[in-house]
C-alpha cells in the first residue's frame, strides 16, 4: 500500500516531522490523512487491498474525489461498497474515485461515474487554449459537474466541459 504519510505515523496519529511537514507546507491534506488511516484499517481485513495507493485526495462542494494508482479501482472489486462507506465521512458527500497515470480519456470516465461518456470532442478555444467537450448520459447537478470540472483542471491540468444531454 502506497499512501502519503508513513504507516507509523498514520496508526499512532502522532506524525514526525516529515509527515507534520506535509501537511504544513500543503503537499498533503489531513482529509487524506484521515483516508490514509481508513485504507490500513481496511487493508488488515482484506489483504487483497495491499496494493492499493493513494495519491490524493480533494473535497469539491459535496464531492470528495479519491484519486488512486493507475488499475486500483479493478483492484478494489467487490470490497468497492464498503471502501466507500468507510472514506464517506460527512453524511452529504458522495465519493468518487479516479486513478491517476491513465490515459486522459479513462480519467474523464471516471470522473464522469455515474453518468456515462457518449461523446468527447475536443475544441480549440479563440485565445489557443483546448478543451474537451464531454457528452454525458442522463441528467447531473450542474455544481457538481462544476467541481468535477475544477478537479480536472487542478488534478490532470485538462480543460474540460461536461454538459449532460437531459437538463
Ligand atoms: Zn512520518
Amino acid at each position: 500500500m502506497k499512501l502519503p504519510f508513513h504507516e507509523f505515523c498514520i496508526k499512532t496519529g502522532s506524525l514526525c516531522d516529515e509527515c507534520e511537514n506535509r501537511i504544513k507546507q500543503g503537499l498533503n491534506s489531513n482529509e487524506e490523512l484521515r483516508l490514509s488511516k481508513i485504507f490500513l484499517e481496511m487493508v488488515e481485513k482484506r489483504r487483497s487491498l495491499s496494493d492499493l495507493t493513494l495519491v490524493k485526495a480533494l473535497r469539491k462542494g459535496n464531492i470528495l474525489v479519491v484519486e488512486l494508482g493507475e488499475g486500483d479501482i479493478e483492484r478494489i472489486g467487490s470490497d468497492m461498497g464498503e471502501l466507500i462507506r468507510s472514506v464517506k465521512g460527512r453524511a452529504d458527500t458522495k465519493v468518487l474515485l479516479v486513478e491517476s497515470g491513465v490515459p486522459a480519456k479513462t480519467f474523464i470516465r471516471q470522473l464522469s461515474w455515474p453518468n456515462k461518456v457518449l461523446a468527447m470532442n475536443t475544441v480549440w478555444l479563440p485565445d489557443g487554449s483546448r478543451q474537451t467537450k464531454v457528452t454525458l448520459d442522463g441528467r447531473r447537478n450542474p455544481s457538481e459537474l462544476r467541481a468535477l470540472e475544477e478537479f480536472a483542471k487542478e488534478s490532470e491540468g485538462i480543460d474540460i466541459r461536461l454538459e449532460p444531454t437531459t437538463r
